[in-house]
């Protein structure tokens, strides 16, 4: 067991008896310092908490146990579902964030965090896959953990997912058809993003985009559909496809 350092926050309630735990939520905490940030999440009034929290230096502290709901995610969906306190665990990382950022995710973080989902995936049965961040939940108003995080690497220890055999390239280069404003927004939902399915490139549409860029392509975040957007949507829907293809074998 790793070991965790107890903070225990006030703000958190019975987890829904109908709704399972298959969910963790990253974030970061957007703060100077984990000090901060730990008193805020531990503040009654504040009303908001995660499980964890990860300082910068690799330290753990726990904030809620896991078998009771914390409060991170706010309003928030992923693959159709709504409530998402209920069904995650909710990690913080230690780190400026956009407000006062940007700073690269420390390898003591990392480890720490690989350790951390490592037990978590076990001890509650989470399949590994099922590892997202705040922005993909809530991607109109949330923009963390941000582009910084090294989520191809998490995947390489085997958390969240990564289309590894995408090597995009820009589309005259490329066999893959440019797909239109609809095939993008089902794509996006397919994947679990809450997207607007209009066909219509509007500001929402845009905004769920650039979500999924601050995932899978940090280096292109315009909230526009470039070449290499769509070939790691392409690429991410093979690899989703694949592990439902091998999950239903196992069942069958
Ligand atoms: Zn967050």
């Amino acid at each position: 067991m790793l070991e965790k350092i107890p903070y225990p926050s006030p703000n958190f309630e019975p987890r829904s008896p109908k709704t399972p735990l298959d969910l963790i939520v990253l974030h970061y905490t957007d703060m100077r310092n984990a000090e901060e940030a730990l008193v805020r999440l531990c503040d009654a009034e504040a009303k908001v908490s995660a499980h964890f929290l990860i300082h910068k230096e690799g330290a753990l502290y726990q904030l809620v146990d896991p078998i009771y709901c914390a409060w991170h995610a706010g309003v928030s969906s992923w693959q159709g579902e709504t409530d998402i306190n209920h069904r995650s665990i909710g990690i913080e990382l230690d780190n400026r964030g956009h407000t006062f950022g940007p700073e690269p995710f420390s390898a003591a973080q990392m480890n720490t965090l690989a350790d951390l989902l490592g037990e978590l995936t076990k001890t509650y049965a989470v399949s590994p896959h099922r590892i997202v961040g705040h922005s993909d939940i809530a991607p109109l108003r949330k923009k963390d953990p941000g582009e910084m995080f090294p989520w191809a690497n998490l995947a390489r220890k085997g958390f969240g997912l990564w289309p590894f055999e995408t090597k995009p390239a820009p589309h005259h280069a490329s066999p893959l058809l440019p797909m239109d404003s609809l095939e993008i927004q089902r794509a996006l939902s397919d994947i679990g993003y809450g997207c607007p399915q209009t066909g219509v490139w509007d500001e929402n549409t845009q905004k769920v985009c650039q979500a999924f860029q601050q995932h899978f392509t940090p280096h292109d975040l315009t909230g526009y559909p470039s070449a290499v957007t769509c070939q790691m949507l392409q690429g991410l829907l093979k690899v989703i496809k694949s592990l439902t293809v091998t999950s239903q074998a196992l069942e069958d």
